[in-house]
């Protein structure tokens, strides 16, 4: 017997596998999660933390904190721009402000914090959940068969090793994930580009950048190519160097040999000046690679984040597409241990998020070349699309949608097109609550959700008498009932379906299945469509 039983065993305590621990407490299934660090994040890292992470957070109570916390660090809406040096100001815009025209879309913002204040709320809240956290311990070997995952775990301070059994075991440990090296698993994709640095340093910046709303300033001269990054009160900052050198044949690695006399030349360079006294507090070595693991799953092993895809900081998308990953995870595996699902249902994780995971490197590469690379071959270089489409508007295509359309293959679109179609995220609108603003995102989140038009009663009627003989909970709302109500009048419109139609909704907030008119409404339909997304034989 094992010195440690638990469903679900999460190698890695970063970004992704808090997420994880947390997402899969909302779900009630324990788990535990080893982190070979003492602690969270030390580092920034990630800011960017996009709508639909926001959402995520809101949905597991974290939304108020997160946005408080990134009111202290950083200035709300910022932008994007270059410059050639931070006293010669901007040469380009990439996006005014943050969340300029994508405000109608969700009831929350994108934000910026980062990883290293982030994490921490995360901790905080799996451990609510009842999630089992062991900073500085490494897991050491595991082995899976048949009925689970066995591991060998190690306490770093005391040296003392414990078996670990799990039925099921998330690997959350980062791009040069072992787990997945030991497993066999390659990444395909366009390699390492640069051997990056990030230079955190102090310096009195308010007078160059309060007055601007400046959130990530790329820095493209002749001399170095990269980003900065600043947080209130601008006391501090970051620098992220990609490459140095002629633009058109530039040295793609910074790191070997770096010196501190060097990185003090990189920064004053970025800067423009030497009358800005500053001081460096730290360095950080990260290469920049837009890799694809080859699957996603092995087994009852799944890779989430990093370990599954690693893509350059262009577009703030690496950790976030990791939370989305963590997401459509925690509720497959928590149906699947509770007995609800057919173990089926966990190969949709791979069917749906290597697809993402895909399209989502292939962006951030794009914004690589094309914003800090110019000496990069742009030949087959994806059209950057928006970041909407990226960070909310992906497609999934599995077992757990019923597709209206067998034949759409569609991987992104506009969140503002997709309407309530099977497959896409289900649009957020505001209703009201006994005279409060809710959000549709805000009845999904816990269980499958069944949310009809104002005369769907059919389908309100047949979805109450099939959760129970299905043993699975079962959310139903119609407009119109128990006080829920449209007052703009466009719910119907938002979700493509007539006033007694209605969708099902999963638990991560997607469209599993709908039916426009209200026509086909039974109980027997609304068991069969059940039955299918969740990959059950009865
Ligand atoms: C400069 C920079 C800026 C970025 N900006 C953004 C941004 O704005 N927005 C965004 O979304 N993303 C951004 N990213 C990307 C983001 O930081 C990563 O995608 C994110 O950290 C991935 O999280 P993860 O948990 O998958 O992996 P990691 O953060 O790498 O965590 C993996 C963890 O696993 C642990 N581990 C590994 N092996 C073991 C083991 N055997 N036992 C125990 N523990 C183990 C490691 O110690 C590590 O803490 C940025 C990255 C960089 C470098």
């Amino acid at each position: 017997m094992a010195d440690i039983e638990v469903p679900v065993f999460i190698v890695g305590g970063s970004l992704v596998g808090l997420s994880t621990a947390m997402l899969l407490g909302h779900h009630s299934i324990r788990s535990l999660a080893v982190e070979y660090h003492r602690g969270t994040a030390i580092h920034p890292r990630a800011a960017q933390t996009s709508q639909r992470t926001m959402e995520i957070c809101r949905q597991v109570g974290l939304e108020q904190i997160v946005r408080r916390k990134s009111e202290e660090q950083f200035v709300q809406d910022g932008g994007v721009l270059a410059v050639e040096t931070l006293v010669g100001g901007p040469i380009a815009h990439y996006i005014a402000d943050l969340n300029e025209g994508v405000r109608d879309v969700s009831p929350t913002v994108r934000v910026f914090l980062s990883q290293d204040a982030l994490e921490p709320q995360l901790r905080k809240r799996a451990e609510e959940l009842g999630a089992e956290l062991r900073f500085a311990t490494e897991m050491v070997s595991f082995e899976q068969g048949a009925d689970g995952v066995s591991a060998v775990i190690r306490d770093r301070d005391s040296g003392k090793t414990q078996t670990v059994r799990a039925q099921y075991m998330v690997a959350a440990d980062g791009a040069h994930s072992r787990v997945r090296q030991r497993l066999g698993m390659r990444m395909l994709g366009h390699g390492t580009f640069s051997k990056s640095i990030t230079i955190y340093f102090r310096a009195h910046l308010a007078p160059l950048v309060e007055d601007h709303k400046w959130a990530v300033v790329y820095v493209l001269n002749p001399q170095l190519s990269g980003f900065f990054r600043f947080e209130k009160p601008f006391e501090k900052a970051f620098l992220g160097v990609f490459t140095v050198g002629d633009p058109e044949n530039p040295i793609m690695d910074v790191s070997t040999g770096l010196t501190e006399q060097r990185s003090l030349e990189l920064v004053r360079t970025a800067l423009g000046t030497d009358s800005i006294p500053f001081s460096i507090e730290n360095i950080m070595h990260w290469e920049a690679s837009a890799n694809l693991a080859e699957k996603f799953r092995d087994g009852r092993v799944f890779l989430a984040g990093d370990a599954a895809h690693v893509m350059p900081p262009n577009g703030g998308f690496g950790g976030n597409t990791g939370v989305q990953d963590a997401h459509n995870l925690a509720w497959k595996l928590a149906l699947v241990l509770k007995g609800l699902a057919g173990p089926e249902l966990l190969s949709t994780y791979e069917k749906e998020r290597r697809l993402v995971g895909e399209f989502t490197v292939e962006q951030a590469y794009s914004r690589y070349v094309l914003r800090t690379a110019p000496n990069m071959s742009r030949d087959g270089l994806q059209p950057v699309a928006p970041d909407l489409n990226i960070e909310m508007g992906y497609v999934y295509h599995s077992e757990a949608v019923v597709p209206e359309d067998p034949n759409d293959r569609l991987v992104h679109e506009n969140p503002r097109e997709s309407k309530g179609r099977p497959g896409t995220r289900a649009p957020h609108f505001w209703l009201e609550r006994r005279g409060e603003q809710i959000s549709t995102l805000d009845l999904f989140g816990q269980n499958f959700t069944l949310l009809a038009g104002p005369e769907g009663n059919a389908w309100t009627e047949a979805a109450r008498h099939v959760a129970k003989p299905l043993g699975i909970d079962l959310d139903v709302h119609r407009i119109d009932e128990n006080g829920l109500t449209d007052p703009a009048g466009g719910f119907c419109a938002a979700y493509g379906i007539t006033p007694s139609g209605a969708v099902l909704v999963r638990p991560d907030g997607f469209v599993a299945w709908r039916d426009k008119t209200g026509d086909e409404a039974s109980v027997e339909r609304i068991r069969s469509v059940l039955a299918t997304v969740l990959c059950r034989t009865k």
